[in-house]
């Protein structure tokens, strides 16, 4: 999944100084763990701080697979502070809407316009983009900080959390080399080694019973038939509804391409972002779906697809020396139902960048890290706790539950088109 030219060329803009031109009186050596989306956004916020960065990443290159990513304005509002602004209006695209449909006869049962009104209501836009043109956008802008070094081919297998021990937490990777620093970030991913260190538990996270398909397909395939134009022109998050499964689709690439997430009932799928999927069983699957989906199926050539992960809320994100601490999906993985599983990540950056514009003293760190996850848990928690409550809500069986649903969510439509 290459980025597109323009995320790889599109000027980052230049933005005054972050937390008010601040910068820690104490520059810390910081390894982060993980170039994800989290990981990435740590290093720049961490950068911006005034710290020294290692980031250390086991892909052998930066990059994202997948399709299509919501960036919802919790996100979006960070990232234009960030200087990507201008990056994000050139390669995502603006949904005029979210409209949510019945399954099998495609009728529109909620609505709510979105557009132009994101930034009055929630001080910046929504936008839509190809995962691999974010994480591009991101890396470009976590490697322009000074004081960062990425290392790539670098699997973290062990981490040594005692600051008695040379003075500072290390890190050993898989060729046995030891790295020493002041603070180590784990943002290694909903499969997070450094999870069960920082909190002594040994389990995994938790299957949540749904997988995700999820394909692109170019819009020039719609835009010649007249039922699916509609999609393109007046770009909509759209959302299916159905017994146990949803679809969600919209446009991003400058409407070029249509993302589509397909989730239904997990049948022994792995946890990976690479796994093929099978285009003809995943039609097989939707087939009751109303006739503009099962065109838009037709034109899927391959899949991707997703077991779906998320784990109870953890006790503590902060190892109890004080100086190793979880982002991300490391600490909060979630079902991607409210589209907030990365905006959580990018949150989390931005929380500890900030606090650690204030250090001045090794001492200060645990501390720190405390309110680091003082103020972020809590939020994290309810937005894991909400996507799982989303799954309950799209999935309902026909009948009255899901009437009740229907009929509470065209009334909130009616409301809002008075
Ligand atoms: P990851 O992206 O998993 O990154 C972890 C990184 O750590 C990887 O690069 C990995 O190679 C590296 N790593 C792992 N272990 C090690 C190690 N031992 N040593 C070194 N490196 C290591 N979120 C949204 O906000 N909006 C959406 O619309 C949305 N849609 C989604 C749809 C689906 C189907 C799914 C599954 C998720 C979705 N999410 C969405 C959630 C979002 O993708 C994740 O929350 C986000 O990518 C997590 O980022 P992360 O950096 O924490 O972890």
């Amino acid at each position: 999944h290459p980025p597109s030219q323009i995320a790889a060329e599109v000027p980052i803009e230049e933005v005054a100084p972050l937390y008010d031109g601040r910068r820690a009186a104490l520059s810390l050596n910081i390894i982060v763990v993980g170039a994800g989306l989290g990981g990435l956004a740590a290093t720049h916020s961490l950068a911006q701080a005034g710290h020294r960065v290692t980031l250390l990443e086991s892909a052998a290159r930066l990059g994202d697979v997948g399709a299509g990513i919501q960036v919802s304005p919790n996100q979006s509002r960070l990232l234009i502070r960030w200087g990507l602004g201008p990056a994000l209006a050139a390669t995502a695209v603006q949904p005029e809407a979210i409209v949510f449909r019945r399954y099998n006869t495609g009728e529109r049962v909620g609505y709510s316009h979105w557009g132009s009104d994101m930034i009055p209501e929630h001080g910046a836009p929504y936008y839509h983009i190809h995962r691999a043109d974010y994480h591009t956008l991101l890396h470009r802008l976590a490697l322009a900080a000074p004081g960062v070094h990425v290392r790539l081919g670098a699997t973290v297998r062990d981490v040594q959390p005692d600051p008695a021990v040379r003075g500072g937490p290390s890190v050993t990777l898989a060729s046995g080399e030891v790295i020493y620093a002041d603070v180590v970030i784990a943002a290694d991913g909903v499969k997070s080694v450094i999870q069960k260190i920082v909190t002594g538990r040994d389990d995994n996270p938790t299957p949540t019973g749904d997988a995700a398909y999820r394909a692109t397909i170019p819009t020039d395939l719609m835009i010649r038939d007249p039922e699916l134009r509609p999609f393109i022109e007046t770009p909509e998050m759209t959302g299916w509804m159905a017994p146990g499964r949803h679809l969600m689709a919209y446009c991003i690439r400058a409407k070029k391409e249509y993302n589509m997430v397909l989730l239904h009932p997990d049948d022994g799928s792995v946890e990976s972002w690479t796994q093929e999927g099978s285009g003809d069983k995943m039609r097989a699957e939707f087939a009751d779906f109303e006739p503009r989906v099962q065109k838009l199926l037709s034109f899927v050539k391959s899949t991707l697809k997703w077991r779906l992960m998320d784990r109870a809320p953890l006790p503590t994100w902060v190892h109890p020396e004080g100086r190793v601490a979880l982002l991300g999906d490391a600490c909060h993985p979630m079902l991607p139902y409210r589209a907030q599983g990365a905006a959580m990540a990018i949150e989390d950056a931005a929380v500890l960048g900030d606090l650690f514009s204030r250090v001045s003293s090794l001492k200060q760190v645990p501390a720190l890290l405390q309110a680091y996850q003082d103020l972020r848990l809590p939020r994290a928690t309810a937005t894991q706790q909400s996507s799982r409550l989303n799954q309950k809500i799209f999935h309902l069986d026909d009948g009255p539950e899901q009437r009740a649903r229907d009929a509470a969510m065209r009334a909130a439509m009616a409301a809002e088109l008075e």
